[in-house]
């Protein structure tokens, strides 16, 4: 008998296992306090990427990731998957301790198999022709790398899903857990409901930690409401920025020293400051000065964004784990709750879901998830 299964959180990771569980014949209902993708999936730079990220094990799941979100992009079941955008990802160098910085990157990636190649600045101008190279040294390129689009894929994922049995209840916040799975849903309109499955699995990002906490877990991921001192930054929360709609030319992701950029959804680009998003308490005003900061060095690299004003802001909360590496595991020791939560959760999720799937469907450990247990942090 196939399980029937619950999913608390329709998030790229919630609406991927959703998908990938229909698929192995379980009886899916997910649910999520809002809309589907409305929380770090919202706000995300869905850079997808295998580029170092350590500890070794990390690195292996998120190469994973990509390899799976490739297999999802050629699927003929998924027919329409095309959310993930493989442009490849260009670096670019602006001085020469930069370009050295480079080539040693260039060459531990490839020592281990990861495409990557560096660039001089004609080859950049020649892969890039609308980027202004001027002060540019040259680059590296991963070509393999790409960017999501995170409402497409949570949309294609869960439509099929549907297709296929699954039940998708918006705007129902769980408000309790009980040992045995069963969860307590507040709706909008303030009734209450209780839904019971032979597993649950906790996809709901920083919400895993305040459901976990009602059966008296205390689940191992940064609070969302950690503030660091003001302006010295919360190590979750990052801004992304999106113009309207302006033809750039932009054709890779792009990181440059101090800005991300890529293609957005409504034709325009969306940015973040390099490496990985800002990092401020979200009430501290002087965030709203950092769009204009970075679009002017996007301003730099893109000179068609001249006249371009950015339409959209969103302040992501990075569902972080307390040593920064996923959590992917069995809540209680009889398999009923599951719980995953993880940064680079774009790049994760095609793979996660899958080998999430099938450890419920087997009971078996997944070999790729072993080093993802709770076992590793102290009780
Ligand atoms: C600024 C920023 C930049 C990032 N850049 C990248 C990147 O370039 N590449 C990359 O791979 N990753 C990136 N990430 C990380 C990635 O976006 C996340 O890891 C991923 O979106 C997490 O997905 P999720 O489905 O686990 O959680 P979420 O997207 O947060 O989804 C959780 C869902 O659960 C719901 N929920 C919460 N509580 C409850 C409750 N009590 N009851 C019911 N539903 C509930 C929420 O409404 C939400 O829809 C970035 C994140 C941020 C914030």
């Amino acid at each position: 008998m196939k399980p029937t299964v619950l999913i608390v959180g329709a998030g790229v990771i919630g609406c991927s296992l959703a998908y990938e569980l229909t698929l192995r014949g379980a009886a899916v209902t997910i649910i999520d306090a809002a809309e589907l993708s409305s929380g770090a999936s919202s706000a995300t730079f869905a850079w997808v990427n295998a580029n170092e990220k350590p500890p070794a094990e990390y690195q292996q799941l998120n190469v994973l990731g990509l390899r799976a979100h490739e297999r999802a992009r050629r699927s003929r079941a998924l027919g329409d998957a095309d959310w993930f955008h493989q442009t490849g990802n260009l670096q670019v160098a602006a001085t020469d301790a930069e370009m050295r910085a480079l080539e040693k990157k260039v060459g531990r990636l490839t020592s281990n198999d990861y495409e990557a190649t560096m660039l001089t600045r004609a080859e950049i101008e020649e892969f890039e022709p609308s980027i202004d190279s001027t002060g540019l040294k040259g680059g590296a390129l991963y070509p393999k790398e790409g960017w999501i689009d995170t409402i497409a894929m949570c949309t294609g994922l869960l439509k099929k899903a549907c297709e296929s049995g699954a039940v998708f209840l918006p705007y129902q916040r769980v408000t309790e857990l009980k040992p045995t799975g069963q969860v307590t849903v507040t709706s909008a309109d303030g009734s209450t409901r209780h839904y019971a499955a032979d597993v649950t699995i906790l996809a709901a990002g920083n919400g895993n930690r305040p459901v976990l906490a009602t059966l008296g877990v205390d689940f191992p991921t940064h609070p969302s409401s950690d503030d660091g001192a003001a302006g010295t930054g919360n190590p979750t929360v990052g801004l992304i920025a999106t113009t309207g709609p302006v033809d750039t030319g932009i054709r890779h992701v792009i990181h440059a020293p101090g800005i991300s950029i890529r293609p957005a959804r409504n034709g325009g680009v969306t940015f973040t400051d390099s490496p990985t998003g800002a990092r401020w308490k979200p009430d501290d005003p002087r965030i709203w000065t950092v769009p204009g900061l970075l679009l002017d060095r996007a301003r730099t690299l893109y000179p068609a964004l001249r006249n371009a004003s950015t339409e959209t802001v969103a302040l992501g909360t990075r569902v972080l784990p307390n040593d920064g590496v996923t959590i992917s595991d069995w809540i209680t020791e009889k398999t009923s709750i599951y719980a995953i939560a993880t940064h680079s959760g774009v790049s994760l999720a095609a793979h996660l879901a899958e080998a999430v799937s099938d450890e419920v469907i087997t009971g078996e450990r997944h070999e790729s998830l072993r080093p993802f247990g709770l076992a590793r942090f102290p009780s």
